[in-house]
């Protein structure tokens, strides 16, 4: 709870700030006293800040206002939408200094365009928003993940988002054609065009992609759609190593095409932990060192795509690649197989603290990679659990570290965490890869970012933060 006497103690500046924000936004919008943890906290609780106040703004205006009246005070403003991000990004820091700016009143559905298939919404609009009222008119906006219900399309498009359908549709910048940002210096860049086709210079729209709000607010975007597919179907299958699922997914890409939308990959440690902590979800497989999940999307019909997993799962199992492998009937039985992929995280964090990577690597060193670095970490420290998981047909893994059975969490991370991520990045970066694959860099990658990316790569992403925010007041002491 913080104190009730705030804003008596803050600064003469920081009053004048606070009253040119009040102007700038309806008075109840700047909100400085109560529990702002919501806004504070971050989703994972591994970050606590304190802001000046939180601004709630209603439209873009406002926002370019805001942006305006903080620029005048040189006031850091840290942008957030659902505040479901991974790597600390989008609470304040301990300062009380820094303006949160919450975008979660911008929720309008602007304009959907079914010819040219495009959605156009303001930034803060859920996810789910955007996902549903491209559905109301029969079309699809692929992105999906699990944070979907919370998080907003602003999030999504700040720290590039990916999810399970990347695979045939994309990322989060994939998914966008057109953005609608307020600059650091508090204009309005109205970029929203719906085209496919646009070479007139610097792309401005990819640059504040993936930006992780240091550079501008993002307050609208227009969205690419599809057409909505007339079944989606699920199968699992077993495959005694890493190095078979590769394979199984060469087959998979070979026989559906664009029609494979999602493979995931899962080790016996993950799933092992999903069936301890929720005994009562069914499990389709027994037990075995690999599980995948496919997804396949057809346009004619659900029987069309159950008799193509089938005989691309007989001709799996002749190979060797898979030893069982089961499709699902239903949608039920569907969706059950998706709760055991995404219960990997839930059950993880039932068991406690543990040390993250969101690493990539092309598809085809994948399983070089992990074998290399199971062995070096078992090696390392005896008894460690290696709960690997995660979006194969990507070539991004969730590759995560617990601490031996019986070993208290919180003890094993303060004294092995940094000597783990070293030898885990080492691991990426010599087999070709990324230390952050989908959740962004924000505090919690800063150094990996400097220690892994090429001084040059640097060099050129300092310039374009100088350039575009001279003052480094756009969420400062993120990304850089
Ligand atoms: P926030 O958390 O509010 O912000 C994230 C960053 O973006 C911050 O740096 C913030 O300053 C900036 N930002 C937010 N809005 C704007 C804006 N309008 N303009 C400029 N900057 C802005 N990520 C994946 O990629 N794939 C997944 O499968 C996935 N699954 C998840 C599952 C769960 C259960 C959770 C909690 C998170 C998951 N995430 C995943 C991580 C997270 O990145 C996404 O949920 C989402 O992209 C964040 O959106 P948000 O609106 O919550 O952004
Ligand atoms: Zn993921």
């Amino acid at each position: 709870m913080r104190q009730p006497s705030h804003e008596g103690g803050i600064r003469r500046a920081d009053k004048t700030l606070l009253d040119e924000l009040r102007a700038a936004v309806a008075a109840e919008q700047v909100l400085t006293e109560g529990d702002l943890s919501a806004w504070e906290v971050d989703w994972r609780r591994r970050y606590r800040g304190r802001a000046l106040c939180v601004v709630r703004p209603g439209d873009t205006l406002e926002v370019a206002a805001v942006v305006r009246a903080c620029a005048r005070h040189g006031a850091a403003i840290v942008t957030q939408g659902g505040n479901t991000g991974l790597v600390g990004g989008s609470v304040p820091d301990g300062s009380g200094t820094q303006v949160l700016l919450s975008l979660a009143r911008m929720n309008r559905i602007r304009e959907l365009d079914v010819l040219n298939l495009t959605l156009t919404v303001d930034a803060g609009c859920l996810l789910q928003q955007a996902q549903q009222a491209a559905s109301d008119c029969g079309l699809l906006y692929p992105l999906r993940l699990a944070s979907e219900g919370s998080c907003t399309i602003g999030g999504t498009l700040a720290t590039n988002a990916g999810g399970t359908q990347v695979l045939r549709y994309g990322n989060a910048r994939e998914l966008c054609l057109g953005l609608e940002v307020v600059t650091a210096d508090g204009e309005v860049w109205d970029g929203l065009h719906g085209l496919r086709k646009d070479n007139t210079g610097y792309d401005l729209r990819d640059l504040l992609i993936g930006s992780e709000g240091t550079l501008g607010v993002i307050t609208g975007a227009t969205l690419k759609l599809y057409p909505q597919p007339a079944a989606v179907t699920t199968a699992m299958a077993a495959t005694p190593t890493l190095a078979s699922a590769v394979r199984l997914l060469d087959m998979a890409r070979a026989r559906l095409g664009a029609g494979l939308t999602g493979f995931e990959v899962m080790n016996g440690t993950a799933l092992e932990l999903v069936r301890r902590h929720f005994p009562d979800g069914a499990a389709p497989l027994p037990p075995g060192p690999w599980t995948v999940l496919l997804e396949q999307s057809d346009a004619e019909s659900a029987a069309h795509a159950q008799g193509l997993f089938e005989s691309l799962l007989e001709a799996a199992l002749v190979d060797g690649c898979i030893c069982d492998a089961a499709v699902a009937a239903s949608l039920a039985q569907s969706a059950s197989m998706w709760r055991l992929r995404e219960g990997i995280p839930l059950a993880q964090a039932a068991e406690g603290l543990n040390i993250k990577h969101d690493i990539a690597v092309p598809v085809s060193r994948i399983p070089a990679f992990v074998q290399h670095t199971d062995a070096a970490l078992h090696a390392r420290l005896p008894g460690v659990r290696l709960v690997n998981f995660g979006h194969l047909g990507d070539g991004n893994l969730h590759y995560n570290v617990q601490a031996p059975p019986g070993v208290a969490a919180a003890d094993f991370l303060a004294r092995h965490e940094a000597e783990v991520n070293a030898l885990v990045y080492d691991a990426v970066m010599a087999h070709g890869g990324s230390v952050s694959a989908e959740h962004g860099i924000g505090v919690l990658k800063r150094e990996a970012l400097v220690r892994y990316k090429s001084p040059v790569a640097l060099q050129m992403m300092r310039a374009i933060k100088a350039a575009l925010d001279p003052c480094n007041t756009m969420n400062p002491g993120r990304l850089l």
